[in-house]
């Protein structure tokens, strides 16, 4: 499995992922065609499927304009049939579908919106906007129950060394947060410190970005390690909260729903 990052709009990623034994790719969330059209002419490959993670038009936007030009189909989660540009192909949790000899199957893990859900190859799991390098999406049709679910019970068990590959390059910023609620958490300190290199040198436009200047993908050991939402147990970050809600609980779901907060303020 091969695995392109093409960089689209502001900060977002977009991705080819190549089956080298038969040369067919898939896109994963596609919002402009120039960019994707560029990669495949580079690549060489066939492309015979379009995948959305959710329905957001950063996301999809571009999902009609290849089906017409690649004679592909489009896929996303069954309930967003009428709101996924070009729709054709519903998935539901534990679907499987195949990339050449390559095979994802489906989590479904809606929270940031209600149809959303992540590809998981064998190596590499496409997450959206619901886990972020160092963070999460924003709970747009979800409840801090939810992302939980999604995050700390379908993510997180996933096998440590699976490559995340994220809908968005906001680790810099996420990480500032994460440094904010767990300033001692040596791992995350370490993490800032190579995404600060990797991100000072930065092109200016998004869309000339290099691999070096990215910092996707991480992996779901590094995520549990470093990702405040993720680390709902954490001693440090349960602190952080309490001392602005020096009575909440502290379960999970509801430490979530107050990271989430501070984040949504931060
Ligand atoms: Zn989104
Ligand atoms: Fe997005």
């Amino acid at each position: 499995m091969k695995v392109e990052r093409i960089p689209t709009l502001g900060d977002n990623y977009t991705y080819l992922v190549i089956d080298e034994a038969t040369n067919e790719a898939a896109v994963i969330d596609a919002p402009e065609l120039a960019p994707v059209v560029k990669a495949i002419k580079a690549t060489g490959v066939t492309l015979t499927k379009i995948l959305s993670t959710h329905h957001h038009w950063d996301h999809s936007g571009a999902n009609a304009e290849l089906a017409e030009k690649y004679g592909a189909p489009v896929y996303g989660h069954a309930s967003d049939h009428d709101r996924i540009p070009g729709f054709t192909n519903g998935l539901e949790e534990g679907d499987r579908i195949k990339v050449g000899n390559l095979e994802a199957e489906i989590l479904f893990i809606p929270a940031h919106t209600r149809g959303h859900i992540a590809y998981v190859f064998p190596e590499a799991v496409f997450s959206g906007d619901t886990l972020f390098a160092g963070g999460c999406g924003r709970l747009f049709e979800g409840d801090p129950e939810m992302m939980n679910t999604a995050l700390n019970e379908k993510l997180a068990k996933l096998p440590d060394a699976t490559a995340v590959y994220c809908g968005h390059e906001y680790t810099e910023s996420n990480l500032k947060f994460a440094l904010a609620v767990e300033s001692g958490n040596e791992e995350l300190q370490r993490k800032m410190e190579s995404v600060q290199k990797r991100r000072a040198n930065a092109a200016s436009d998004w869309h000339d970005a290099t691999p070096d200047e990215m910092t996707i993908p991480s992996t779901i050991a590094e995520e549990r390690a470093t990702n405040p939402f993720m680390r709902v147990n954490s001693r440090e970050i349960i602190a952080s909260i309490q001392k602005q809600f020096p009575d909440t609980a502290t379960d999970p779901v509801t430490i979530l729903g107050h990271v989430r907060a501070m984040k949504d303020s931060f």
